[in-house]
C-alpha cells in the first residue's frame, strides 16, 4: 500500500504526531499487513457515508479506508552531505510515496528549537533545501551516463532534455512537485522532489484560531496540502470520550480531530480515492488510484474478481442515499451496468459480477 514518509527538523513535533497516529484504533481487518511494523502509523480515513449505508443495508460492521504513515527519522540541515542520519534517512524517503513534512508553528520556551528560533517557512525550506541537493547529485551522477546513451539510442534524447531541465528547477531552489514538473519522462531517476508533499502545521490554540495566518501559510506552501493540528492535544483526544472530544475541539476552533484532516489530506496527496462495497456483513471503502477502472478496483477486493471481471453494478452513493434503498434506486433507473473500461468514481458503490 502507499505510504506517506513523516519528516520534520528536530523538536518540532513529530513523534508527539506519530504516537497519536499509532494509538489511533483502527481495525486490523482493513488493513493488509497482518502485523503493523513499528515505524508505521495507520488512520482511518472518516467517512460518514460508511454510516448511512450501514443504516441501509443494515450492516454489522463498517470498515473504513486507512492511510499510512512511515516514521522518517532525522532530517537535519546537511543531511544531503550525510550529516546526521542523511543516508538512512534518505534511503528512507525514496521509499515513500508522498513526503509529510511536520513543521513547527507552536511557540513554547521549554522546547528548543534547532535553529533558535520558531519559523516555519525556513524550516520548510531548510527541508526542501537538503532534499533538491540530494536530487541534484544524483542527477549529476545520472548525466554521463545519460549522455551516452542518448547518443546512440534516440529516444533517450528526450530523457535526457526532461533531466537538464529538471536540473535547472532544481538548481534555482525549486522542488519538482512545487514547480510543478511533468516527471513521468524522467520517473526512472525516483527523484524524492518529485513526490507529492504535505505540511502538517504543528500549531497551538492562537494560530487553529487564527484563519488569516493559517491562510497565510496555506498559500505559502500551496499546491501542497496543508493540515493545521496540536500534535499535543492529538493524543490527549484518543484518550477522551466523543463528548469531550467535542468540547475540546471546539476550544480550540476545531471542527473535527487534526488526524482526520491529515488523513484526508493524506489520501488526497498520494492521489487515492475510495469506492464503496455494503451489505448485511459490512458496508466497507476500498482504496484506489483515481483513474481505475473498473476491473482494477474489483481487483482490490480479489486478484481473481480483475481476473474473471464481467461487469460492475454500480450507483452513486449520492443517488442511493437519495432513494433509500437498492431496489428504490433500481426502480428509478440509478443502477447502471458498467464494463471493463469504465473509471471509477470516488463514492460509487459497487457490486462486481465476476467468473471464478
Ligand atoms: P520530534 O523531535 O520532532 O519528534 O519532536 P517531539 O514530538 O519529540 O516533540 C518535542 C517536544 O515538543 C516535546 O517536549 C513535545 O511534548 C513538545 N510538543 C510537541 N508538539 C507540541 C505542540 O503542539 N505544542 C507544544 N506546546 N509542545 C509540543
Amino acid at each position: 500500500s502507499l505510504t506517506l514518509g513523516i519528516v520534520g527538523l528536530p523538536n518540532v513535533g513529530k513523534s508527539t504526531l506519530f504516537n497519536a497516529l499509532t494509538n489511533s484504533e483502527v481495525e486490523a481487518a482493513n488493513y493488509p499487513f497482518a502485523t503493523i511494523e513499528p515505524n508505521i502509523g495507520v488512520v482511518n480515513l472518516p467517512d460518514p457515508r460508511l454510516n448511512r449505508l450501514a443504516e441501509i443495508f443494515g450492516s454489522e460492521r463498517i470498515l473504513p479506508a486507512t492511510v499510512s504513515f512511515v516514521d522518517i527519522a532525522g532530517i537535519v540541515k546537511g543531511a544531503s552531505e550525510g550529516e546526521g542520519m542523511g543516508n538512512q534517512f534518505l534511503s528512507n524517503i525514496r521509499e515513500a510515496d508522498a513526503i509529510c513534512q511536520v513543521v513547527r508553528v507552536f511557540a513554547d520556551e521549554d522546547v528548543v528549537h534547532v535553529a533558535g528560533k520558531v519559523d516555519p517557512l525556513a524550516d520548510i525550506e531548510t527541508v526542501a533545501t537538503e532534499l533538491i541537493l540530494a536530487d541534484l547529485q544524483t542527477i549529476e551522477k545520472a548525466l554521463p551516463r545519460l549522455e551516452k546513451e542518448a547518443r546512440k539510442n534516440k529516444e533517450l534524447v528526450e530523457t535526457l532534455e526532461a533531466v537538464k531541465a529538471a536540473e535547472a528547477v532544481l538548481t534555482d531552489g525549486k522542488t519538482l512537485f512545487a514547480a510543478g514538473f511533468d516527471t513521468a519522462p524522467i520517473r526512472e531517476l525516483h527523484l524524492m522532489t518529485a513526490k507529492p508533499f504535505l505540511y502538517v502545521f504543528n500549531a497551538d490554540e492562537g494560530v487553529l484560531t487564527d484563519a488569516a495566518r493559517r491562510a497565510e501559510l496555506a498559500a505559502a506552501v500551496a499546491p501542497a496540502d496543508s493540515v493545521f493540528l496540536d500534535a499535543k492535544i492529538e493524543s490527549e483526544l484518543l484518550e477522551l470520550d466523543p463528548e469531550d472530544q467535542a468540547e475540546m475541539l471546539e476550544s480550540i476552533g476545531q471542527d473535527e480531530p487534526g488526524l482526520d484532516s491529515l488523513a484526508r489530506a493524506g489520501f488526497h496527496t498520494l492521489g487515492l480515492q475510495t469506492y464503496l462495497t455494503a451489505g448485511p456483513k459490512e458496508s466497507r471503502a476500498w482504496t484506489i488510484r483515481q483513474g481505475d477502472t473498473a476491473p482494477k478496483a474489483a481487483g482490490v477486493i480479489h486478484t481473481d474478481f480483475e481476473k474473471g471481471f464481467i461487469k460492475a453494478e454500480v450507483v452513486s452513493f449520492a443517488d442511493l442515499d437519495a432513494n433509500g434503498s437498492m431496489a428504490a434506486a433500481k426502480s428509478a433507473g440509478k443502477v447502471r451496468m458498467e464494463g471493463k473500461d469504465y473509471v471509477m468514481n470516488d463514492g460509487d458503490v459497487v457490486e462486481f459480477r465476476f467468473n471464478v
